[in-house]
């Protein structure tokens, strides 16, 4: 056993992060993860010219009654997950196939 030399808890010889404060022994700091590493689009409400908010993944339910929208989603078939983006000004919702990567 070592001790984090940052929050002094116990961690495992083996290990270089501190699972308590992310101390990394190798890099003598605590380790910041970033919490999305996705890159949001930047688009912009075609009405008011502002950036549209990245809102989240929109997921269709399991038998979802997608056929309603016939032909227009029939290119969409093997996609259930669409990326929501919404204007904070005039609420548009804008659906968008999420990126790759
Ligand atoms: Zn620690
Ligand atoms: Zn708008």
């Amino acid at each position: 056993m070592k001790t984090c030399p940052n929050c002094k808890s116990e961690i495992e010889d083996n290990w270089d992060l501190c699972w308590n404060c992310n101390y990394s022994m190798i890099e003598n700091k605590v380790i910041e993860f970033k919490e999305t590493t996705r890159i949001s689009r930047k688009i912009e409400c075609l009405r008011c010219k502002i950036p549209l908010i990245f809102s989240g993944e929109y997921k269709f339910h399991e038998g979802a009654k997608i056929g309603f929208f016939g032909n227009l989603f029939e290119a969409f078939v093997n996609r259930e997950k669409f990326d929501l983006y919404i204007c904070p000004k005039c609420e548009k919702v804008e659906f968008y196939l999420p990126q790759k990567g």
